[in-house]
């Protein structure tokens, strides 16, 4: 894939890059190796004054790299400048929270007698250098995520940042840059996805993290398990959204369709798979298909916009055909399945594609094993409480969950059952840097976020005296 900027809603190329050669790449992991040893011993007190200058700049830049970020990836202005927001916000949290939540730990008085110590803590130390493979689809979002905790703990890093992104990923080394932490700190390197092996098999190299593919998980994790390096991985999600007859139907339905079509459904905690239980099932297939039917499709760049383009033409091309093998076995299709008509002239040859409802969904569809990466909903009915657990579980996936009912018993039954890293009742699935993010089964391991986030690459070392 060309490191380039491809404007999604036109298909037009608007800039190129070079990728860093052997030679450039040597240059960052040095200077990244040779920062991590001054940057360690630097005060929380001084790493927080960085990060909220960090956060200050976003703050003032965030028209112009919401900009960017809409023109590389399509996103909607308005959500772009929110990304930003939320991204300054998380900065100023770990700015705040770090040293708490890295505290020296004691252990009871018990157990330290009990090992015959005089004296015992734990102190988290950081690991060293982390190389951050990161999707365009929350650009700045999903670097921030990982960046601050990591530069609070001490540690430095290197973002290899998906190739349609290279603006936004040049961005982020400037800001850091700009904020006054030493360049070595936060450095991006513009390499595909082939040049990731050798980076990682770097001794320079401590740990990985990525947030992307299937694929791409497996193959860094590989490489980083051959060389007994720590990874966490963010993968994708097929997050079941149920609704229950105790659920305010119409919030249900509303809530619904923010959360299939926020970011053109090209959010890994998107809700994916609407079950439904049978009593309020037509209620709520009627008035999520007339939520989904009224979106405004089109210019990411207008205000009004509700869904932009996909990123990619071979991300239109993938959803495509999901949704033409579950129509070719007999998924019923209630709104959208094509490509929207009418829009500007400007647009012909953009990356949109129309809101879409499928329901009559069977297991032989790769619908719906796979994940749906843009505007595209599968409603399934289902009888009871088991079966919506049964089919919610039905998949290899296990990001977050949502469930939609007001009865305890329902709901404690959800906690205990529904296979993902959240279960979200009565809304839709959203982050915040004091809770943590993850999953479990292929939506990889680990946590983001709060205080598991900032231990994730840390070196938990007791510190024991006789
Ligand atoms: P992707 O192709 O896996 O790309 C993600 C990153 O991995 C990019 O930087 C990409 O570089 C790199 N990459 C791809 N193959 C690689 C390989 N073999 N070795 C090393 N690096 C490799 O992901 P995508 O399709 O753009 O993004 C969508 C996926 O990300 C979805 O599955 C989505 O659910 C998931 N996602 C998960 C989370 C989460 O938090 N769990 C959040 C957002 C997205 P190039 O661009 O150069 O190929």
């Amino acid at each position: 894939m060309p490191i380039a900027t491809v404007n999604p809603a036109t298909g037009e190329t608007e800039r190129t890059f070079a990728p860093l050669d052997t030679e450039d790449v040597e240059v960052c992991l040095a200077r990244a190796a040779v920062t991590f040893q001054h940057h360690r011993t630097t005060s929380f007190a001084d790493r927080a004054a960085l990060l909220r200058r960090a956060a200050d700049l976003l703050d003032e830049d965030t028209d112009a790299v919401a900009r960017t970020m809409t023109t590389e990836m399509g996103k909607p202005l308005a959500a772009a400048r929110a990304e930003a927001g939320k991204c300054a916000k998380t900065m100023r949290w770990y700015a705040d929270h770090a040293e708490e939540l890295l505290a020296d730990e004691y252990p009871d008085d018990e157990d330290v007698r009990d090992s015959g110590a005089a004296k015992v803590f734990v102190r988290y130390r950081p690991v060293g250098v982390v190389l951050a493979v990161m999707p365009w689809n929350f650009p700045l979002w999903q670097v921030v995520r990982f960046a601050a905790p990591a530069l609070m703990a001490g540690n430095v890093g290197l973002l290899k940042h998906a190739s349609n992104v290279p603006q936004t990923a040049l961005y982020l080394a400037d800001l850091f840059r700009r904020a006054g932490f030493d360049e070595g700190c936060f450095q991006t390197l513009l390499i595909g996805s082939g040049a990731v092996e050798d980076v990682l098999r770097d001794p320079r190299v401590a740990a990985a993290t990525l947030t992307g593919s299937e694929g791409a998980g497996r193959a860094v994790a590989s490489v980083a398990g051959d060389e007994i390096k720590k990874t966490v991985l963010e993968l994708g999600g097929s997050d079941p959204f149920v609704v229950m007859p105790s659920a305010d139907v119409d919030a249900a339905a509303r809530t619904a369709v923010t959360a299939r079509v926020q970011n053109a459904g090209q959010s890994c905690i998107a809700a994916k798979r609407f079950i439904v239980h049978t009593d309020v099932h037509d209620a709520f297939l009627d008035r999520f298909t007339a939520g989904m039917r009224e979106l405004t499709v089109g210019d990411p760049l207008a205000e009004g916009t509700d869904v932009g383009p996909l990123s990619s033409a071979q991300g239109r091309a993938d959803l495509e055909e999901l949704v033409e093998d579950a129509v070719r076995r007999g998924a019923v299709t209630h709104c959208g399945g094509q490509r929207p008509k009418g829009l500007d002239q400007r647009m012909s040859e953009g990356y949109f594609y129309e809101p879409t409802v499928l329901s009559g969904i069977t297991p032989d569809m790769r619908i719906h094993r796979e994940e749906t990466f843009g505007p595209v909903a599968t409603v399934y009915r289902v009888a009871d409480l088991d079966e919506a657990v049964s089919v919610a579980n039905d998949t290899s996936f296990g990001l977050s969950s949502n469930a939609w009912t007001d009865d305890p018993a329902e709901q404690e039954r959800f906690v205990r059952d529904l296979q993902a890293g959240g279960v979200f009742f009565n809304g839709m699935t959203a982050s915040h840097p004091a809770f943590p993010f993850g999953g479990v089964r292929r939506s990889g391991y680990g946590r983001e976020l709060a205080g598991h986030g900032i231990k994730e690459f840390c070196n938990a070392t007791t510190v024991w005296f006789g």
